[in-house]
């Protein structure tokens, strides 16, 4: 069969593709399983997902799956990429019509290159590519489009189960896994470890913080649950834009967020969680006026525990709080100035 031409596959595959992309629960290769599944049923010479990140007025496109056929394995952007190293949406006008007019637009050019919006919960998420010898045909857009919805139904009843429904943030279901794969990486004894040792690592050492809303219990009081909980959807809204986009945002419950964050050193985290800090001290609410966070974070290290590292972490919110509130506090600080003793037995513990 020549390259790029194409033929659908019989139902059989189909049902198999339906059933590998729906049975995992790995958000990171989805995109991966959806290409594969549709680059083996229509034969394309290539097929992409692109999804959009970043807040408006700044989103930008993030290649998250991209197989050419004959490839034997698909290639997708770093997870951990900048969002200033990725191209804006207008870079790409047919691809951002077809995401904003959530509608099919095939162009012809050296190949057909048709283009599929990805929505999820009514709201436009990203674009799904295929690059043919033929444009397709309406069978086999059917199936495209069919396929989608699947995918996007699976979509959501995951986000039903892992974000919370309040903030839109993730909520406690999958941190311990995400926690896990962040201390596989770290250095051994994070931020604790010789200079040497910490140059050799990723240099994107992953950092745990703890954020806690100052005197909430005070805003509960005196202007009730229902402006209490829009102070918590503020503080969702607040993190998504201080943070970067690949970072991990979690409301555990009640007024506990936390955020597993990807960046260089320490000072660098005690950078984005000053940010926060400040957004949120800047932003006047409607009837509340100001609220104040503290932040307590701590270095993962090589083999720890999602509960001794958030002991530490929440520490340090500990004594921001008792130093007068609306601070970032980093635990290891505490420990080398002598206000904190390290009782976390992974401080030296080599695993691997
Ligand atoms: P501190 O500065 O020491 O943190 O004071 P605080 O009043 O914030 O104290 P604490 O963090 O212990 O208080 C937690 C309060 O958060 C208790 C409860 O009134 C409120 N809260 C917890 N979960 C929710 C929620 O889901 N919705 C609302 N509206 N309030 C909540
Ligand atoms: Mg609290
Ligand atoms: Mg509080």
């Amino acid at each position: 069969m020549k390259r790029g031409q194409l033929r659908t596959g019989s139902m059989e595959p189909l049902a198999d593709h339906l059933a590998a992309l729906t049975g995992s629960r790995d958000r990171e290769l989805l995109d991966v399983t959806l290409v594969g599944a549709l680059v083996d049923m229509l034969r394309p010479h290539t097929a992409m997902v692109h999804r959009i990140v970043g807040e408006a007025p700044d989103q930008r496109w993030i290649l998250r799956a991209r197989l050419v056929a004959g490839a034997g394995a698909a290639e997708s952007d770093p997870l951990s990429v900048d969002l200033d190293d990725l191209p804006r949406l207008a870079t790409q006008p047919e691809r951002q019509t077809c995401l904003e007019q959530q509608r099919i637009i095939a162009t012809e050019g050296p190949a057909w290159v048709t283009r599929f919006p990805m929505v999820s919960d009514s709201a436009a998420v990203g674009v799904f590519e295929i690059e043919t010898d033929d444009p397709l045909s309406a069978d086999q857009m059917r199936l495209v489009v069919s396929v989608l919805r699947i995918y996007r139904n699976f979509e959501e009843l995951l986000d039903y189960s892992e974000r919370d429904t309040l903030t839109g943030l993730l909520n406690r279901k999958t941190f311990d896994e995400s926690f896990l794969r962040a201390a596989a990486t770290a250095t051994p004894g994070g931020a604790t470890a010789p200079a040497e040792d910490r140059r050799a690592a990723d240099a994107s050492g992953p950092w745990l913080g703890v954020i806690d809303i100052d005197h909430f219990k005070r805003v509960n009081d005196e202007y009730g649950h229902l402006i209490g909980d829009e102070v918590l959807l503020l503080l969702g809204r607040l993190m998504r834009a201080s943070f970067r986009f690949h970072d991990r945002l979690y409301r555990f419950g009640g007024e506990e967020f936390v955020v597993l964050l990807r960046c260089g050193d320490a000072h660098g985290a005690a950078l984005a969680f000053e940010r926060l800090r400040a957004n949120v001290e800047k932003y006047a609410l409607p009837r509340v006026g100001r609220v104040t966070v503290s932040v307590g974070f701590t270095a993962v290290r090589r083999g720890d525990s999602p509960s001794s590292a958030f002991e530490r972490a929440d520490r340090a919110v500990y004594h921001a709080k008792e130093n007068g509130r609306n601070r970032v506090v980093h635990h290891e600080d505490l420990v080398q100035s002598g206000a904190a003793v390290d009782q976390s037995p992974s401080g030296d513990v080599e695993l691997f």
